[in-house]
């Protein structure tokens, strides 16, 4: 039997003057699952991102989180909830440490100043955290580098450690893989491969050997609305996928 839905999105809209950019989107995600959004340039995809986190709001529909409806909820309190997006870049800090980063993160969380962390050291119940944090994307061995010395592939994985810093129960990952040598890109598709089986994630990704390696099931969002929903082999086989989006070759 399939896991219980984490995630249901029913109907959704968003409008941008005359263009649906989400238009009457549904489709769900179960506990456990990696599921990715896949579709062209212009598709919606990040549009569905920011109605998640509550970054934008919707105009119609529905989202309902963990057994909840969300749609009116603010960003904090969906994050507070158990949604997550890895962030971007600049909201590392250059000039901290690695560790300190992801501590920083723990510490966000669990609802401590800044002030009191640097008043009273780096204590144990910010360090074992954020060093497991670290283990599970591999970062271990960086762990005391300056983030404004990793390469473009580790702050992008230590975006993705700070977002679990905050124990969600879905994290939205928006292009990981982007900019990325291949290299970087396959050691990302490894790690997040160990991570799926203790986390819901929501992939977007231009990636396909990424996505069709790692997706449990596959949406395809062709303007904002998902035409197809399946397992990687039922996507590759599709004939109205084949023809709006993966083009002969897939
Ligand atoms: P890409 O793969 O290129 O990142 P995407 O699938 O993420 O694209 P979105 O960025 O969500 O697509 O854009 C969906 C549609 O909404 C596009 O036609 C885009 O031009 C439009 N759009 C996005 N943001 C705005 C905005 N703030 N104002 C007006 N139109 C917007």
């Amino acid at each position: 039997m399939s896991s219980p839905d984490l995630l249901i999105i029913d109907k959704l809209v968003k409008r941008y003057d005359g263009l649906l950019a989400t238009d009457d989107l549904s489709f769900s995600l179960r506990e456990g699952e990696l599921h990715a959004i896949i579709g062209p340039n212009g598709a919606g995809k990040t549009t569905l991102i920011k109605q998640l986190t509550g970054e934008i709001a919707s105009d119609a529909g529905a989202i309902h989180f963990d057994g909840r409806p969300i749609r009116r909820l603010s960003e904090p309190a969906r994050s507070h909830i158990g949604i997550a997006r890895s962030f971007q870049i600049t909201s590392l800090f250059p000039d901290f440490t690695v560790l300190e980063n992801v501590m920083l993160a723990v510490q966000a969380h669990q609802g401590h100043s800044f002030r009191f962390w640097r008043a009273t050291g780096k204590e144990e119940r910010l360090i074992e955290p954020a060093r497991a944090l670290l283990d599970d994307m591999g970062m271990e061995d960086s762990a005391d580098h300056l983030v404004a010395a990793l390469s473009h592939g580790e702050q992008r994985q230590l975006e993705i450690a700070v977002a679990l810093a905050t124990k969600p129960k879905l994290l939205l990952l928006d292009e990981p893989m982007a900019g990325m040598s291949s290299e970087d890109s396959g050691h990302l598709v490894e790690i997040l491969r160990r991570l799926k089986s203790r986390y819901s994630i929501l992939l977007i990704e231009h990636d396909m050997d990424a996505v069709f390696s790692l997706a449990d099931r596959i949406t395809v969002l062709v303007y904002g609305r998902a035409i197809a929903t399946g397992t990687p082999d039922e996507i590759r086989d599709n004939e109205e996928v084949r023809r709006a989006y993966l083009g002969e070759e897939a």
